[in-house]
């Protein structure tokens, strides 16, 4: 184990300093109160394994509600408290310069034992000490704390042996009933061992089997943000691989499958697309990579059991339809490929795009994407108007004729759209425009 020396030096240099002064007025507070004050979970891990902490969660031995209060009094900022589980917010004052440590709210939480009184539910939550407060955790690795008050500043406390599963690169439940307890800890679990490369310790592997059906009894919520968490990892693909080799995904919906086909899709996905590699929401094109090959009767199934927002559920029904039919788009000339993808949500353009492999069906959904969806004629209904053309479904053909003769390279210029245009007219029964077009 680090001495304490050695602990107090990691930490000053792995914190910013914003972040450390935020965390030392927290800390002089909490002395101010005889409050012991530690920094627990997930950012303990980050720190020890050398990554920025990205997620700091701050539990008080005693009351976490006081210590907010306090602070908001003599460093302002303001408090939303939840007094039946001891947990509160602790919205920074600017003073603290909140946009430079990256977040504006800090969660302080007082220490407590929980209890699961049925499996999967959540737990009774009980007023404890810092000892409760790390055994009710998943894994050993996060059940580490880091005291921060006073001269306690970079005390490590392992009340179950984090540290040594830390240097082991090993993941360890804490009691044989956890995933019983609460089957999230097995979508945890693996999203933990490929995002560190940590092995699962052999008597955690085993409990698994016995704890799948408990995965039924999660809400459609608790399952779907533990799969959006997959989502938002780099190594999503890995992940989803070696849940479906568990039974954890076919434990969620049997149809939720995995295969060299969805493999495939995810490695697709990484090829350089200069200038469209930003795709609006991470998480939704983790979803339609996976399910993009799922007809939409089974997308319908497995919407019943995730409870899809709108917006995914139409994002998904489109990248399953487009991707049905994509083939269909080779040797299509650009208006007729326009045509086909207008009628699909672009946000269900942009994954089947990352989806598939280097060859002319990426290319010209990627044409779409960057260029032809914003090709528009330089005549607008106005301009026909003032031709005297009466409003109606004319001017829909007429501006689409045009759009398309862009598209496919029968006009480039305005002088040659100003032509068609004409002639346009003149088929229309119109007589031939006195005024110019916009150009
Ligand atoms: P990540 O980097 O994935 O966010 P994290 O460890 O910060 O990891 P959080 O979901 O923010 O994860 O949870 C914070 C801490 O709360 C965890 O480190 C763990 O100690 C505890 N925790 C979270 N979820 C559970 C759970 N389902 N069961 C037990 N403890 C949990």
């Amino acid at each position: 184990m680090p001495n304490l020396p050695e602990m107090r030096k990691h930490l000053e240099n792995m914190l910013s300093p914003e972040l450390l002064s935020l965390l030392r007025t927290v800390a002089r507070r909490s002395s101010e109160l005889d409050l012991p004050l530690y920094l627990v979970g997930g950012g303990v891990r980050d720190l020890l394994l050398g990554h920025p902490a990205t997620d700091i969660d701050l539990v008080v031995e005693g009351d976490a509600i006081q210590l907010a209060y306090a602070l908001t009094k003599k460093n302002g900022g303001r408090v939303i408290a939840h007094t039946r589980f001891g947990t509160v917010q602790w919205f920074l004052p600017e003073s603290l310069s909140a946009s430079t440590i990256g977040f504006r709210v800090l969660d302080l939480t007082s220490a407590r034992s929980e209890m699961y009184k049925r499996p999967a539910a959540l737990p009774t939550v009980q007023l404890g000490n810092l000892a409760d407060d790390l055994r009710r955790r998943d894994f050993s690795i996060n059940a580490l704390a880091l005291r921060l008050d006073g001269s306690h500043f970079g005390e490590l406390h392992d009340e179950v042996g984090g540290l040594d599963d830390l240097q082991d690169r090993l993941l360890r439940v804490l009691h044989p009933l956890s995933f019983i307890d609460d089957p999230t800890r097995l979508f945890r679990l693996i999203r933990y061992e490929k995002r560190y490369g940590f092995r699962i310790a052999a008597g955690t592997l085993t409990l698994i089997p016995e704890a799948l059906p408990g995965i039924n009894l999660l809400s459609a919520e608790r399952v779907r943000h533990e799969l959006d968490l997959v989502m938002e990892e780099e190594n999503a693909a890995a992940i989803l691989e070696h849940m479906a080799l568990l039974g954890i995904l076919t434990a969620v919906h049997p149809l939720l499958d995995w295969n060299d086909a969805i493999r495939t899709r995810f490695e697709n996905a990484q090829l350089p697309a200069p200038g469209l590699d930003s795709h609006p929401s991470r998480v939704l094109l983790g979803w339609s990579l996976w399910l993009m090959s799922v007809p939409k009767t089974w997308l319908e199934s497995i919407n019943q059991r995730l409870h899809f927002d709108a917006h995914t559920r139409d994002v998904l029904s489109g990248t399953s339809t487009l991707f049905a039919d994509c083939q269909s788009l080779s040797g299509k000339k650009p208006s007729q490929v326009v045509a086909a993808l207008d009628v699909i949500p672009l946000a269900a353009v942009w994954p089947v795009f990352r989806a598939l492999p280097l060859g002319p069906v990426r290319q010209s959904l990627a044409d779409y994407l960057e260029t032809w969806r914003h090709v528009k004629p330089k005549t607008d209904g106005d301009d026909l108007k003032s031709k005297g053309l009466p409003p109606g479904p004319s001017y829909q053909i007429i501006l689409g004729t045009l759009r398309d003769a862009w598209l496919d390279g029968k006009i480039k210029t305005a002088e040659e759209e100003k032509i068609l245009l004409e002639k346009l007219l003149r088929r229309n029964g119109q007589p031939a425009a006195t005024k110019s077009t916009r150009s």
